[in-house]
């Protein structure tokens, strides 16, 4: 039978995405001790970095790592026992029928956690807009892929980044590599923005970080995290709160925090809410 115009699109597509991953395949196999410059150039040429011209970061350009990664893959199996683990619903990897994005994003993840790149190799990066975000997808895999989005960040200090992750460890470790040790010294075009981990529930803030990004269950605890003080995100466009998460941090401000309202079902939203009054309960309980 013959092929749909779709049907030969696709084909197409897989193809080229195939013959980009089993080039860069090749050259990493080589280990990065043993890579030309040339390698590592064509390796960095492999590194996506999308202009979003719609949607919710309209007007941003990312570079994502990927929701296959370990890291984001334990979370996900750990929010099979708790619903309160919002990498249980995480929207990239429901999402992962959009299969250009997925395949890049994870050849971004594998090439920037694979080899370091000096910052003479990153600075020939591309990025097309003056606001840049780390992770719309994924997380930071290791402390060279930190490393290595350090450097991206540092010699592009016209570019403003919002550097989302969950992965604490790995971006510490990156930053002591990269010679940053107190939050005066951190780079000034970057915020680093941690995402809670679970739904309701700000994660304690790292020395690095500048603001603390949460989802919660429902309108009333949403509005009264915004009430005690939080940034409302809620599912706004990033232009049309002024590129918050983006703009440039002095980073001696305290921690700022910044709820968002889960989009979700019905019956997951009761799930989600009898778990967070369960939670909540014990924690009161321990306080009292
Ligand atoms: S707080 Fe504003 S800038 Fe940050 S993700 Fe939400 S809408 Fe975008």
């Amino acid at each position: 039978m013959e092929k749909t115009a779709n049907e030969k699109r696709l084909e197409a597509m897989r193809a080229n995405l195939a013959k980009l991953e089993n080039s860069a395949e090749e050259i990493l196999r080589k280990g990065a001790e043993n890579m030309t410059s040339a390698d590592r150039e064509k390796l960095l040429q492999f590194v996506n970095i999308a202009y979003h011209d719609s949607g919710k970061i309209e007007g941003v350009a990312s570079i994502d790592g990927t929701s296959a990664c370990e890291f984001c893959s334990k979370m996900r199996a750990a929010a099979e026992d708790d619903a309160l683990i919002i990498c249980g619903m995480c929207y990239a990897f429901a999402d992962a029928w959009k299969e250009a994005a997925w395949r890049r994003h994870k050849l971004n993840a594998r090439i920037l956690s694979s080899v370091l790149f000096t910052r003479e190799e990153l600075s020939a990066l591309v990025i097309p807009s003056c606001l840049g975000r780390i992770n719309e997808d994924g997380d930071i895999v290791n402390q060279i892929h930190a490393q290595n989005v350090l450097r991206i960040q540092t010699t592009h200090n016209d570019v403003n980044f919002g550097f989302w992750y969950k992965n604490s460890a790995a971006v510490d470790a990156g930053l002591h590599a990269e010679g940053y040790f107190r939050r005066e010294e951190l780079p000034q075009n970057v915020k680093f923005i941690k995402s809670s981990l679970l739904i309701g529930f700000p994660a304690r803030p790292d020395w690095f970080t500048d603001e603390v990004f949460t989802v919660f269950p429902d309108a009333e605890t949403t509005a009264a995290a915004i009430a005690a003080g939080a940034w409302a995100c809620n599912g706004r466009k990033c232009k049309d709160c002024k590129y918050h998460c983006y703009e440039g941090s002095t980073h001696v401000a305290p921690v700022r925090y910044i709820a968002e309202y889960l989009r979700t079902n019905k019956a997951r939203r009761a799930l989600v809410m009898t778990a967070y009054d369960a939670k909540k309960a014990q924690a009161q309980a321990r306080n009292n």
